[in-house]
This record gives structure tokens, sequence and C-alpha cells, in this order.
């Protein structure tokens, strides 16, 4: 037999945690809410039945106002999962509930799985669970998703569930509503029984929903006027007899059910009001004044640590494995094989040259992703969202835009994706344009490639001061886009702030080894397909020849044909214009480019001599307006595509690459011109 189970839960409730432990795959876990957009699957490890498991967007309520509820709900009433598992947070456990009491109403058998009652325990806290599943009418079990606690125990009682097929009548045990709304809610299932039969709906789900009014399920099941207008009576009604719009009343009769339980099966040791510590730490670190200094100083430490000798070490250490060691190898079989020379050249200049001038950087970025995940899964990321929400909301921008701009420091493409979350139209559409201004880990090479070059005293403080320009510019751009093309009003945005934990070693390592291998598998891929035809265009000229100057080349004559596009931006020798065109392809790439066609792999024996090369042709100044281009300008194909599927429009597409090319070059010409100016080239 095989079965399917749904995980659905609050966000940031262990969700992800719990997926990856039953199925042992290493999704990305965020201690923030909104981590999972898409609906993710994956099966569950040491079962004998075939399950699969469905990892639904974290939710609050399954009402049909954001675009998470409703995947979310639709998925469930029309795919029909066998089981519902419900993660609760047990530390948060009377909101939690108020998502439970939804999902038992759908008729489908529902597993609570208490998580994070590690937390509870320690707090000294008390939950009567036997208690709490007899009031629910449904098992409930304890767990720690983080600890692997309790795990195997949910899914063997969801398949016992699923086995059993209890949920038919477990919807009546969970009394919610009582009184008028009771007798109401009976009458309305009862006259729209045949309604529902043929979609196979839960009739009482089916009768709140109309009560309440739902345009979602009336057009689903295409109710008949006339019987609207009986359902409409009873809702009036109701609504004159409590003297309260039919929502309300709902609401309120699940909140009097939920602390009605509470009250009977949680017992807490401290009481709600006294400051935990991590309200003691919120106070310090969201404070009006230190939090902006705070934040910087964390994110000026990473890159001082990251790009400091740790960072330099490793780089110095794979660079001599690859270029000397490798290469060596290599060019030995190669010759000792008799291969040709162009064969040789295409390897030793092409493909090493490319893959290896961006993979040094590898283990510098893991670092950096490191000292991030920790800020991340601790929960101080969330903060720094908050602190900037309350920033950006001043600017009128929306603060729920900050998630996909976080995000967007990691890759572009989910970032991209993530601005799904906002429901404001103008407002999604701001925040697709403003992402990639967000520093993502494919432009660390670049940095880390010039930054070492050009300078080597003050590696951290450059690159930091790169991220800052980014962070800076979308803000710019974000109040100017929202004044003139972008105009409404700021919806409202309500953060809650999770809790402080400490970050697991697993999680960070999940988070940081994904990274790692994002890298090399791109330099296996795109990089390494990049670099084989970056190698053709700058060995041959346009007749087939091969050419002894690449400046002959076919790349060559590319270059030189674009580079005056780039030369008031200091940007005067074809080599950087031409990474900069590759750099579309995927932004490493640039780094690449610049690797092949400084003939590393031939004049020198390693990259210390592609920062040799590259100080032929540029000075600080120009190095830093390039970094600056890099990070501003078009995103990788990856993301336009991203970019794209979003905007979902052709004219908004191209005004935002648009938009982000010819900011870029405003910048950098600003950067180049003015440091000149001053006396800095
Ligand atoms: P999601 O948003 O619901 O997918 O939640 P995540 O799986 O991303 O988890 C949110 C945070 O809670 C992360 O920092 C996890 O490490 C942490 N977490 C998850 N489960 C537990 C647990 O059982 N105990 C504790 N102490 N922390 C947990």
């Amino acid at each position: 037999m095989s079965y399917t189970f749904a995980l659905v839960g609050n966000p940031n409730s262990g969700k992800t945690t719990m997926f990856n432990e039953i199925t042992g795959s290493t999704q990305y876990v965020g201690n923030w809410p909104g981590v999972t957009v898409e609906k993710k699957e994956g099966k569950a490890r040491k079962f004998k039945e075939d399950i699969k498991i469905v990892d639904l967007p974290g939710i609050y309520s399954l009402s049909p106002y954001t675009m998470e509820e409703v995947i979310a709900r639709d998925y469930i009433v029309d795919e029909k999962p066998d089981v519902v598992i419900n993660i609760v947070d047990a530390t948060n456990i009377e909101r939690n509930l108020y998502l439970t009491t939804q999902l038992i109403e759908l008729g489908i058998p529902v597993v609570v799985a208490l998580n994070m009652m590690d937390v509870v325990i320690s707090r000294q806290d008390d939950i009567n669970i036997e208690n709490l599943s007899g009031y629910l009418g449904v098992p409930v079990l304890a767990a720690s998703a983080s600890k692997g606690m309790g795990i195997n125990e949910i899914v063997e009682k969801a398949l016992e569930s699923a086995q059993s097929s209890i949920a038919a009548g477990s919807a009546g045990k969970c009394k919610v509503f009582h009184g008028a709304i009771e007798q109401s809610l009976e009458k309305v299932q009862a006259l729209i029984q045949p309604l529902v039969e043929k979609k196979k709906y839960n009739s009482r789900w089916v009768a709140l929903k109309l009560l309440e009014d739902d345009e979602k399920i009336k057009e689903k099941l295409n109710v008949p006027i006339t019987l609207m207008a009986d359902i409409k009576g009873f809702r009036e009604e109701l609504e004159r007899k409590y003297d309260n719009d039919m929502e309300t009343l709902i609401a309120d009769n699940r909140y009097s059910f939920i602390s009605d339980i509470i009250s009977k099966t949680v017992k807490k040791k401290v009481k709600g009001n006294s400051l935990t510590l991590s309200d003691k730490i919120d106070r310090v670190v969201t404070n009006r004044i230190l939090a902006i200094p705070i934040f910087l100083a964390v994110m000026f430490a990473i890159f001082q640590v990251s790009f400091g000798p740790l960072g330099s070490f490793t780089i110095d250490w794979l660079d001599t494995f690859i270029n000397e060691t490798i290469a060596g190898k290599v060019t030995s079989w190669l010759e000792a094989g008799g291969a040709a020379e162009w064969l040789k050249a295409l390897i030793i200049d092409g493909i090493l040259a490319g893959m290896g001038s961006m993979l040094v950087f590898v283990p510098q970025i893991m670092i950096v992703f490191f000292f991030l995940s920790l800020l991340e899964d601790s929960g101080y990321m969330a903060r720094a969202a908050f602190v900037m929400d309350r920033i950006l909301r001043k600017l009128g921008l929306s603060g729920k835009s900050f998630i996909p701009m976080l995000m967007g420091f990691g890759c572009s493409v989910p970032a991209v994706m993530a601005s799904r979350t906002l429901e404001n139209e103008k407002d999604r559409r701001l925040t697709i344009i403003l992402t990639p201004f967000m520093s993502c880990g494919a432009r660390l090479p670049v940095y880390a490639l010039f930054a070492a070059a050009f300078f080597a005293q003050n590696q951290g403080m450059v690159i930091f001061s790169i991220y800052v320009l980014g962070i800076v510019v979308a803000v710019l751009s974000g109040i100017i886009l929202k004044k003139f093309l972008l105009k409404g009003e700021v919806a409202p945005f309500v953060m809650e702030l999770p809790p402080y934990r400490i970050p697991t070693l697993k999680g960070i390592l999940i988070h940081m080894l994904d990274r790692g291998k994002g890298f090399v598998k791109k330099a296996g891929t795109v990089i390494f397909a990049a670099a084989v035809v970056i190698w053709f265009l700058q060995t041959f000229s346009g007749s087939l020849q091969m050419v002894e100057d690449p400046g002959e080349s076919i790349m060559g004559s590319i270059g030189k044909a674009v580079v005056p596009i780039f030369v008031p931006l200091g940007l005067d020798d074809w080599r950087a214009a031409v990474a900069l065109l590759t750099g579309l392809v995927a932004k490493e790439v640039v780094v690449s480019t610049l690797g092949i066609l400084s003939g590393v792999g031939e004049v020198a024996e390693n990259s210390i001599e592609l920062s040799a090369a590259l100080q032929m042709y540029f000075t600080p100044l120009k190095a830093y307006a390039f970094m600056a281009f890099t990070l501003l300008y078009m995103p990788c194909v990856a993301a336009f595509g991203a970019i794209k599927r979003e905007m979902n429009l052709w004219k908004w597409t191209l005004f935002t690459i648009g938009y982000q090319t010819a900011i870029a070059w405003i910048v950098a010409f600003l950067i180049y011109q003015g440091g000149n100016l001053l006396g800095l080239g």
C-alpha cells in the first residue's frame, strides 16, 4: 500500500526540520517565518510501506486570504492526503491550535505532533498530552524534531490512522462550536449534503465555510443561488443574535474552545508576564538606537573573519593544489599521452583555469555561509528583518519585502520566488526588482578575487562595503520607484519574532555544505561548459584560425565592440567587458573568464598571478567600479528566468533588468569619475 501524509503547521513550528528527519532529506531550515513557499515532497525512510511526505507552506489558519493558505487548503481538500500531520509548536500552543481546530474540521485524519517538547521540558512546564488528545479528538504525540525525538512514533501513528481511517467521526468529537451556531451549522450541513457528496468534501466543513460566505468554496461547489439565500438567512440571524459578524463569531468560538482546553491541560512554571531571556536579548538588539549599529557590526565582523587570515589560508592552499598539483599532473599525463597542443591548451588554459579560478574561493564562501546560517538559525536574522521593517515602513515600503531580500544574500532565484508571499501586487513587483541588488553568493568569488588583488589589507572591509552598497541602492530605488511608478498603500505586516534558539550543528552544516555543493555542481556544469566556449572564442579568430593574441580572437572582437560602453566606468580593457557579458550565464563565470583571458594556466602557475595579470589592466578604483557593476547589473539567466516567471509579463521583466543594468552603469560611473575627481584614480 502507498500513503500520502501532508505536513501542516504554523510558520517556524519546525516543519522543515521534521520533514528532513522523516525523509532524510536536507532541506534548508531557517529560523524565520515563511521559509517554505512551495510544497516539497519526499519519502519516509525506515518504513516498509511506501509513504510520501508532502511539506506544505507554513500557515496560521485556513482562511482564503493568502496564497500559502490557499495552496495548503486546496491541497488538503482536493488531493486528500491519507493523513494530515499537524506540527504544533508546544511553546506556542495556544496560537498553533487555532490551525489545528480548522484542520480537524476538514474530516481527514489528523495526527498532532507536539514539537519543541525539549524546550517545554527544560522550562519545566507541563502539558497533559493524553487529555489534550481527548479534547481534540485526535492523537497527539510529543516530539522534538531538532533532537530527532518522537519522529518514528508520529509516522507510525499516522499509518495507524490511515489504515483504520478513523477520520469520519473525529471532527464530531472536537466541540468547537456551541449554542445557536452549532445548531445552524447542523441545519446548513443537512441542506448541502447532496451538493458535497459529488466532490467528497466534508459536509460540516463546507457548511462552516458557506456560513462564513467563503467565495472560493462557493465557486468550487457551484452553490445554487437559492441555497445561498437560505444560508444567508442563517448567517444574518446569527449575526443579529450575537451582534457581530460571522467570521468574528466563528473565530471567537475557536479561541474560547482553545483557551478552555489550554487551561485544563497546560501548566506553566514561569508565568507569562515575566521576561524571558529572548525578551531580554531583544531589548538590546531591537533597540531603536542600537539595532542598526549592532546589525552592521555583526555583518562587518563576519566579513572580517571570513576574508581574514583563515579565508586566505584556504585560498592559498587550494590554489597550490589546483594550479600546481593538479595542473602539473594533468600536463604530464597529456604530454606522456602525446596529446595535441590544442587539446592541452583547452584542458589547462580553458577548463582548469576557468573552473579552478572560481573553485579556489569555495571554502571561503562556505565560511561566510557558516556564519550567516548561524545568525539565521539562532533567530537573529528575523530580528534584523524586524528592525528593517520598522525603517522600511517609514520610507513607505512594505516590511514584508525584507524577507525575500534577506534570502537574496543566498541566491536571487528562491528569493525572487519568495516574493510570492506579498499579497499586494505593486509591493510584489517592487520586491522582485529590488531583491537582486542583495549580493548573492555567486558574486562573492568576484569580490574575493578583486579584494585580494587590490585591497589585500582591507579585504573584509571592502567586501562589506559592496554588500552595504547593494542595500543602499535597493532602499533608494525602492523609495524612488514607490513614489513614481508603483504608488500605493503600504500593506500592513505583522512579523512574529521566533524565540532565540541554539542553532544545531547539523542544521548549520547542512546549510553550509549545501552552498558548497551548489558551487561545485555549478563548476562541473555551467562553468565547465562556459569555460570550453570561452576558451574556444578566445583562441580562434572569426575565420577559425588559431590566434596568438586573444585580442584578435572572436572574443576579442566582441569585447572591443562593447568596450566603449564601459569606458566611462574606467573599464577600458576589452577583457573586463567580456567578463561582464559572460557573467550573465552565472556571475561566477566573471572570475573564470578573467582566469582564462589572463592566460593564467599558461603564463603563470597560480592565481596569485591572476592578481598580477589583473593589475595590468585594473587600478584599485577601476576594480571597485567593476565590483559595483557586478553587484548591480542584471542577474544571471537563472534569476532572469525566475523574474520572468514571477512578473508574468514581458513588460515588467524587461523593465526590471533594464533598470538594474542602468543603475549599475550609473553607480559604477559615479564611483569611477567621483574617485578620479577626489584623486583616487
Ligand atoms: P518551519 O518554518 O516550520 O519549517 O521551521 P524550521 O524547521 O525551519 O524550524 C524553525 C527553527 O526551530 C529552527 O531554528 C529549528 O532548528 C528549530 N527547531 C525545530 N524543531 C525543534 C525542536 O523540536 N526543538 C527545538 N529546540 N528547536 C527546534
